[in-house]
């Protein structure tokens, strides 16, 4: 197949002209204040949401009164880490200025410790100790305002919770307590003179905040810190007057607040975070110890005439910040919309809403004033201005997975599966909506693999007006790995990753996508395309290669009935049996997702995993304990910290030799029995005695014709009875069409091939987010003297120097 002939077409117009409608509401016409330390590009047209196009949502972009200020629009981004805090301000800067050039009228960064005792070492955060952190939390607050937004800075002590891990101070709390969140010591009680020093600090901070030009101030209490841990009885056990009765427990909240608005109240909103919790049915998500929603509206009711803005939250952040997988769009408004009945200040509370329907509603409920969102606001920072201006196709909506919460906790730099430019607005200065002209556009693209990272290649390719771009594709649906993965229970928003591309690419006219059509060297060399990029990603090997066993498992051999690889359970080949072991080396999502996928088809699973933990990976998305309690009531066993190096039939009675399995050529069928101890030992009903360190298996008894064999984490041997097992060890590129392609440069040559690249997981297969920045990167920097390699991005040295 040959390429048309390039087709001059318009540029894609990314941020389309706002249509008139008939009584247009006009929105806040902000002043724009040039912010030149930064080097993101801003949108040549004006950046003030003008007109509104959809009367529908109007409601949305009323403006609203918080105590000395005035919010151009009901859109908030609450505060939310980063990894930047005050220590990359330009970074920083760049990331929030995004958000309020997108329309968000209220833009906050992250918690902002008050004092050294409440040092979050080694997480990051916006420190507010100093003048110096002051002068670096200004340039968040110039950039914010520079697009007519308020700026917010959550002023914050973590009592028991903080770390301290650079400052070494003991961490303060109302009583000796230790809290979930730390090790390694107990809370010093806090006295008297340790609460004033506490208050008086979060005085300072606060001037200090106003003076960076904060309009939003925060006294943040929730999340189980101390004002919540002054306020818990569970972990306030003092008798003097700030124990015992609510009043007692609150005054350590209600004194701070007073003080906090005594000193900036005439210029600055004065903000409280709180938490307000009930029981939401999810199996493993803990509330808050010992405050309940009553105490918690009795509290909101008596600080109440402290408080400009009451931003709520529920139960604890995983809860609150509650994975796709377990909680839909708006699920706090049960506990969150109770606020309402404790006060009528302007209340905001988040949902990851990316409805404009259902944040309408939400509003015209009158429960809350603000529609707050951290994710979705990372994962489209303009979808304010596109609500206003109709673009509502355009929505990026967050796929709910916390990648950019796994990446601001592991990584110390925050980023987002959906918005490759998030993070990178200052380093790299990308912005979301703004891709420039390429040059060499009209050469025609050939792009292979239509998964998320040649997806992600093709909208960026076609926005800076490359003008034939074909996205060639083997299988007969779209988005390669999401095929499968958006199928597992509870993954179904992830699919938003391919949605979302298919829609934009739909709108541009210089890419076409071509389904069902497998391409060979011999096809590419033919297609007629000048640039190529290998897209075609990775499979999940069957032969049982995992880490630290670089050679194929004995007996994994994925075209036998019972061996299955994830791809393969989620194309409906099922195990021959009822009883399953899902083994697991990899620690994220596949293999809790395929087991829980077999235990709703009536599977017994047991899933065996290397890691002391089922699912660790989870435990970053802040999912892991949700998940394993699923699993759990789900009926699905765990073998921890177990290693399986062969699959063997199983022997026909105690202490004897197996029957022999399929004949392999590269030496005895089964190692693993020749050079372990004897055959795992039957009781006189044939079952299996339990070795090793002897946790129970659901596989055990009445177990299939197959054995797992392996040790325990002491080495001991371990073998469990099975009818199938699922791999889920390790996956592998599939790099042959390139390497086939670039190992012949003679015949690129001769093809018209001027370039050839690859991206994705074709080139290593990584965590979502990281395969589609790799197609986002490719074609950001296309034009660049060589694309193959990343161009160097700014690091931004420490302080302001
Ligand atoms: P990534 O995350 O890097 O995009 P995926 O594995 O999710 O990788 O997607 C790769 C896609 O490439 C799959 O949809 C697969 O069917 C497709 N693909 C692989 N090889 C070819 C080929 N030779 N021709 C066309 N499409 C291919």
């Amino acid at each position: 197949m040959v390429v048309a002939a390039p087709v001059v077409v318009a540029v894609p117009v990314v941020v389309a002209a706002p249509v008139v409608v008939a009584a247009p509401v006009v929105v806040a016409v902000p002043v724009v204040v040039a912010v030149p330390v930064l080097a993101v590009p801003v949108l040549a047209v004006p950046v003030v949401l003008a007109v509104l196009v959809d009367a529908r949502h109007a409601i949305l972009f009323e403006p609203v009164v918080i105590g000395p200020k005035t919010l151009p629009n009901r859109f908030y981004q609450v505060p939310h880490a980063s990894g930047f805090g005050s220590r990359k301000p330009r970074t920083q800067a760049a990331f929030r200025a995004i958000k309020a050039e997108g329309g968000w009228g209220g833009v906050c960064v992250e918690y902002a410790p008050v004092s050294a005792d409440s040092d979050e070492v080694p997480a990051v955060s916006a420190d507010l100790w100093d003048e110096a952190d002051a002068r670096a939390l200004t340039l968040a607050a110039d950039a914010i305002h520079g697009h007519g937004s308020l700026a917010g800075l959550e002023l914050f002590h973590g009592g028991a919770s903080s770390p301290n891990g650079s400052s070494r101070l003991a961490r303060l709390a109302p009583s000796q307590i230790t809290s979930e969140l730390q090790w390694g010591g107990l809370a010093k009680q806090m006295t008297r003179d340790a609460i004033a020093r506490v208050q008086r600090e979060w005085v300072e901070a606060a001037r200090r905040a106003a003076g960076a030009g904060f309009d939003i101030v925060y006294v943040y209490g929730a999340h189980g810190y101390l004002m919540t841990q002054f306020l818990s009885a569970v972990t306030n056990r003092r008798s003097d007057g700030y124990g015992g009765s609510l009043a007692n427990r609150g005054r350590f909240w209600l004194e701070t607040l007073a003080a906090v608005r005594d000193a900036v109240g005439a210029e600055c909103a004065i903000a409280t975070r709180v938490a307000v919790h009930g029981d939401s049915g999810v199996p493993g998500a803990g509330g808050l110890p010992g405050i309940g929603v009553d105490e918690m509206l009795a509290l909101v009711a008596m600080a109440d005439h402290l408080v400009d803005l009451w931003d709520v939250t529920v139960g604890t952040w995983p809860e609150d910040s509650g994975t796709s997988r377990y909680y839909p769009e708006g699920h706090q408004r049960p506990w969150a919309h109770r606020v309402r009945e404790a006060t009528a200040k302007p209340v905001v509370a988040v949902g990851r809403y990316s409805s404009p329907d259902l944040m309408t509603e939400v509003i015209r409920s009158g429960a809350v004033d603000l529609i707050g969102s951290a994710r979705q606001a990372i994962a489209d920072p303009f979808l304010p201005r596109k609500i206003a201006e109709g673009r509502l196709g355009e929505i990026r909506e967050c796929t709910g997975s916390n990648i950019c919460i796994l990446r601001e906790e592991t990584f110390r730099h925050v980023g987002c599966v959906q918005n490759a430019t998030a993070g990178e607005e200052y380093r790299r200065g990308w912005h979301p909506e703004v891709f420039g002209q390429a040059t060499g556009a009209d050469r025609p693209v050939l792009i292979v693999g239509a998964g998320p990272a040649g997806l992600e290649c093709a909208v960026v390719l076609g926005r800076r007006g490359f003008r034939a771009v074909h996205v060639a594709e083997a299988e007969p649906e779209i988005g390669g790995r999401l095929r499968w993965t958006r199928r597992l229970p509870g993954l179904g928003d992830w699919g938003r990753l391919v949605d979302w591309r298919a829609v934009q690419l739909g709108l541009l006219p210089g890419v076409e996508v071509i389904t069902g059509r497998r391409l060979a060297a011999a096809d590419v060399l033919g297609y007629g395309a000048e640039v190529v990029v290998i897209a075609t990603g990775s499979s999940w090997r069957g032969d049982g290669v995992q880490p630290g066993h670089p050679s194929p498992m004995p007996g994994a051999d994925p075209s036998l009935p019972h061996v299955l690889t994830p791809e393969q359970v989620c194309a409906g080949k099922g195990p021959p049996g009822r009883r399953v072991v899902v083994y697991d080396t990899d620690g994220y999502y596949v293999a809790p997702g395929v087991a829980e996928l077999l235990a709703g088809e009536g599977f017994e699973v047991t899933v065996v995993t290397t890691f002391p933990v089922l699912s660790p990976v989870s435990d970053e998305t802040l999912e892991g304990d949700m998940l394993r309690a699923h699993l759990h009531q789900a009926g699905v066993w765990v073998r921890h910290a177990t290693t399986i190096t062969g699959i063997a039939p199983r022997p026909v009675a105690a202490g004897r030799q197996g029957e022999p399995g399929p004949a392999r050529e590269d030496g005895p069928p089964w190692p693993v029995l020749e050079d372990g101890p004897p055959w795992p030992v039957l009781d006189d009903g044939g079952h299996l005695l339990v070795q090793g360190d002897g946790e129970p298996l659901a596989v055990l008894d009445d177990g299939g014709p197959w054995m797992v064999l392996g040790h325990d984490r002491y080495g001991e041997p371990w073998s469990a009875r099975c009818d199938g097992v699922v791999l889920v060890t390790q996956q592998v590129s599939d790099d042959g069409l390139y390497l086939e392609l670039a190992a012949d440069p003679a015949a690129l040559a001769a093809a018209g091939i001027s370039a050839l690249y690859r991206i994705g997981d074709a080139v290593a297969p990584r965590l979502l987010s990281e395969a589609i920045f790799d197609g986002h990167r490719l074609a950001r920097e296309i034009d660049s003297p060589d694309p193959a390699t990343p161009l160097p991005y700014r690091r931004e040295p420490a302080g302001l120097g």
